[in-house]
């Protein structure tokens, strides 16, 4: 049988493994940031304190860059723009990666007008600074869309907000930040 000594290093072995196993359902392998599933359970369902900024992106035209540059290539995007954004957040921002090419940060304490500036350093990085993909600099863009929660409004209400405006960045010509409007309070 196990000495204790054994026992304990099987004990802390195996923990160590669940907690890993853990991390890597929660985590995005290409970007390291959390994917969709752990974004949603930390922030699915509850309320957000007021001032918490959503901020979603997505890479404009991303079809045409595996189109010219393949697939592989287009990841290499995506892990570049991943990089870009962490580099314009605080350490207790959190950064997920959503979708394919879409990604959500959610920022504490913030004022609209503060969420909107992090917004457009995150886009004029990732506008200047290309991916370097086998010594070919690949350029790209990104829309955001931002809404900023309001007093006891809920998560899903403040992401439908985001998108919304995402969607209205889209729409408005891309490369471009979108705030949602205040909430109005029924
Ligand atoms: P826009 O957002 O500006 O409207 O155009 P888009 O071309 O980015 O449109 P859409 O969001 O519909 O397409 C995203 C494409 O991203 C579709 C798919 O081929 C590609 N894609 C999704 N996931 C991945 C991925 O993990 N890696 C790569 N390389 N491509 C992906
Ligand atoms: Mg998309
Ligand atoms: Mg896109």
């Amino acid at each position: 049988g196990l000495t204790g000594i054994g026992a304990l290093s099987l004990t802390l072995n195996q923990s160590r493994a669940t907690r890993r196993h853990r991390q890597e359902a929660l985590t995005d392998a290409l970007t390291g940031l959390l994917n969709r599933r752990a974004l949603f359970s930390r922030f699915g369902t509850t309320e957000l304190a007021a001032g918490t900024a959503i901020l979603m992106c997505d890479i404009d035209h991303f079809k045409g860059v595996n189109d010219r540059h393949g697939h592989a290539a287009g990841d290499a995007v995506i892990a570049h723009f991943s990089a870009v954004m962490r580099e314009n957040l605080r350490l207790e921002d959190v950064a997920a990666r959503i979708g394919g090419e879409e990604f959500c940060a959610i920022l504490p304490a913030v004022t609209p007008e503060e969420a909107k500036s992090v917004a457009e350093a995150i886009r004029k990085a990732f506008e200047t600074r290309p991916a370097e993909v086998d010594a070919m600099a690949i350029a790209a863009t990104i829309s955001v869309g931002i809404a900023t929660s309001g007093p006891g409004e809920s998560s899903s209400s403040v992401l439908n907000r985001a998108d919304h405006a995402l969607y209205k960045a889209k729409d408005g010509g891309r490369n471009i930040v979108t705030a949602a409007p205040f909430r109005l309070i029924a």
